[in-house]
C-alpha cells in the first residue's frame, strides 16, 4: 500500500544540487524562479567543482526547466502538480 503526496507546481520553490564527486555531497540550492536566468556552471559549495548541467538545444539544462516551470506556472487551462508515493509507514510520510 502507498500513500501519494499531491505536490503543486507552485510550492516548488528550490531545487537543490548534490555534488556526487567522492567525498563530496556538497549541496548547491536555486530558487526555481531563477533558474531561467542562470548562465554557465553552479560551483558545488566543497569542492568547487563545475555542476554544469547538459544542453538540451543550446541551452542548459537547468536554464531550460526554469524555463519550462514558468511556462507551466502561467497555463491558464490547468494546473500542474508532481505526485510523490512512499509506502504506508514510511518515516517520511
Ligand atoms: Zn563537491
Amino acid at each position: 500500500m502507498e500513500k501519494t503526496l499531491k505536490i503543486p507546481l507552485s510550492e516548488l520553490r528550490t531545487v537543490r544540487l548534490v555534488c556526487n564527486r567522492a567525498d563530496c555531497g556538497g549541496v548547491a540550492e536555486m530558487p526555481t524562479d531563477r533558474l531561467d536566468g542562470l548562465t554557465g556552471a553552479v560551483s558545488c559549495p566543497s569542492c568547487g567543482h563545475a555542476l554544469m548541467p547538459r544542453t538540451i538545444g543550446s541551452i542548459s539544462g537547468l536554464k531550460a526547466l526554469g524555463m519550462t516551470l514558468k511556462s507551466l506556472a502561467g497555463e491558464p487551462g490547468f494546473s500542474v502538480e508532481f505526485v510523490l508515493s512512499a509506502p504506508v509507514g514510511h518515516p517520511d510520510v
